[in-house]
């Protein structure tokens, strides 16, 4: 198969690879668009078992971003960078800094930030190389960690589609919860300072009896979660969570949560709405972090200082949108992950047309 023949290729501007012999980089720079400004998306550094199956992640995950910055309203274009290696054995400073120089090459039309398999050191040294980098640490525009700004946009998507679903405040509300990591584990403190009530699961033992001792949670087996009775389904672990296997199992009124590709495949989505729950698309309602981290690159930009404010009157701005998903899903009977790629896609062309016409 060659490369455009790829289906994950579709719609793609442009694809770069590129390697580096003295550090052993070898990483792929996918942009899916710069329609709504330069591509933004973060660098993973995975065992890929093969380079056709990295360049099939970084294409999928770099439209991913395009729907998912379209969504949040930002001036950003979706891209995503992979670089192939094991994080835990291949880590070289000179590696990020190699990758730096990389991101350099595409003169500012991708800004990298982080993603699985690199932290905040890995970026300072791909910053030695290149000022199109976000995600850092101790200085005026640091975004710093992006999972609490996740967890309260999913926190308020959570309430606004038991709203809906329900008829109800989060109030006596039972919600199970699948990974009290990063963005699970504030998930759950403002649950339950809402008056919500949890079940939670993680594969992580220590994090999870934390998360259960602080909030008072039901703790069950992880492979227990899917049987919980809820009204809230809150995947916040890995994608996937959502398939033919797990679905019937799920007694929720509502699927809303902080995991990326939450649904196994398109058709997931449909069962889903077939069974009358009501699904928040994953990548609108988990839109904060990178509303968080495009604040940085908006202070980066101008040389200022990151500005909360901004942030919050987005996360207003990305609560509109999920609603106007739940509206157009309800008013044409329809699944709301296939009305939000249409409206994503709208947005995306739009900003293209725009542009050519510019
Ligand atoms: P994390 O690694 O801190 O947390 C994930 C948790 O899930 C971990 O505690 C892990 O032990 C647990 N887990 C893994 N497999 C599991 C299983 N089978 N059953 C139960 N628990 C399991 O990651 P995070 O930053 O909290 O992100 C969670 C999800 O949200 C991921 O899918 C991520 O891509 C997505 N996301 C995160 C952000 C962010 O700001 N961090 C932004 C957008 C989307």
């Amino acid at each position: 198969m060659t490369l455009f023949d790829s289906p994950a290729f579709e719609g793609h501007e442009g694809v770069h690879e590129f390697s580096d012999e003295k550090t052993g980089l070898r990483a792929i720079v996918a942009i899916h668009s710069t329609a709504r400004g330069p591509a933004a998306g973060g660098c993973r550094m995975w065992p890929y078992a093969d380079s056709e199956a990295a360049l099939t992640d970084a294409l999928r995950l770099s439209r991913a971003m395009s729907f998912k910055n379209a969504m949040a309203d930002l001036d950003l274009g979706g891209g995503k960078a992979v670089i192939i290696g094991d994080s835990r054995t291949q880590k070289t400073p000179g590696l990020f800094e190699a990758f730096g120089a990389c991101v350099e090459q595409l003169g500012g039309r991708y800004w990298t930030a982080e993603d699985v398999g690199v932290s905040p050191t890995d970026l300072m040294h791909a910053r030695k190389r290149t000022r199109y980098v976000a995600g850092l640490e101790g200085h005026a525009a640091a975004s710093g960690d992006p999972s609490p700004v996740t967890a309260e946009g999913v926190f308020r998507g959570v309430q606004l589609c038991v709203r809906r679903a329900l008829g109800r405040e989060l109030d006596g509300v039972t919600v199970a919860l699948q990974g009290v990591g990063h963005v699970g584990g504030y998930l759950a403190d403002k649950l339950t300072a809402a008056g919500a009530k949890l079940i939670v699961t993680d594969v992580n033992a220590e994090q999870l009896h934390a998360v259960a001792e602080r909030t008072g949670a039901e703790v069950v087996a992880p492979g227990a979660i899917f049987d919980a009775e809820c009204d809230v389904f809150a995947p916040c672990a890995l994608g996937g969570a959502i398939n033919e296997s797990t679905l019937p199992r799920i007694k929720a009124k509502v699927i809303a949560g902080a995991a990326n590709n939450q649904l196994a495949d398109a058709e997931a989505g449909r069962a889903v709405f077939q069974r009358g729950m009501l699904y928040a698309p994953d990548y609108v309602i988990n839109g904060g972090g990178i509303i968080n981290v495009a604040a940085e690159i908006r202070a980066l930009e101008a040389g200022g200082a990151f500005d909360p404010a901004w942030v919050d009157a987005k996360l207003d701005r990305l609560m509109l949108t999920l609603e106007e998903v739940l509206d157009r899903a309800k008013a044409e009977n329809r699944p709301t992950n296939e009305v939000a790629n249409e409206i994503a896609q709208a947005r995306i062309t739009i900003a293209a047309e725009k542009k050519a016409a510019a």
